[in-house]
């Protein structure tokens, strides 16, 4: 089932994030695609809320996971944009976050595509010129 949802400001993204971070489940995968800037951190900083993380989140983008323990589950916050080879995603060991009992977000997904198990939930935000800076829209769709 593929589901879209319109948002209009970053506070909207927040808490759609912070929603589906409430509701989330041990060993969920939620996949964020997106262009630089469409706002896969700021879901996912409301995720983190959502979940109860008391850390403030930053992107890893120059360390590819970051984690968080403070909340109902662990968060696991990887940024693959950086990535060279999916074998450096083996180096890090990504076996045991996405099979682990955590929660998994991976920001630029399908640059990892090969690793990504059927079970995930992919989440695609893009932006349309014709509706402004702040609209976004976000496809939730299962893993193809
Ligand atoms: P990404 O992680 O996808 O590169 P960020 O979450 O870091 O993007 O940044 C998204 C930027 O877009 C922020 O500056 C945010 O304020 C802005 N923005 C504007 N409108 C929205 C919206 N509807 N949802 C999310 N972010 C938005
Ligand atoms: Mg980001």
């Amino acid at each position: 089932m593929i589901k879209i949802i319109e948002t209009f400001s970053p506070e909207e993204t927040f808490a759609l994030g912070k929603c589906m971070g409430m509701e989330a489940s041990p060993g969920e995968i939620l996949c964020l695609d997106g262009d630089l800037g469409t706002g896969k951190t700021v879901f996912t900083k409301g995720f983190a809320e959502g979940l109860g993380v008391q850390d403030d989140v930053v992107s890893p983008t120059f360390t590819i996971i970051r984690e968080y323990e403070t909340g109902r589950l662990p968060l696991y916050h990887f940024d693959v944009y950086r990535i060279g080879d999916v074998d450096e995603m083996d180096e890090l060991g990504y076996e045991d976050y996405f099979f682990g009992n955590g929660v998994t977000l991976i920001e630029w997904a399908s640059l990892i595509q090969e690793l990504i198990p059927e079970t995930a939930i992919i989440l695609t935000i893009e932006k349309d010129p014709e509706k402004g800076d702040d609209y976004r829209r976000i496809t939730l769709k299962p893993s193809p």
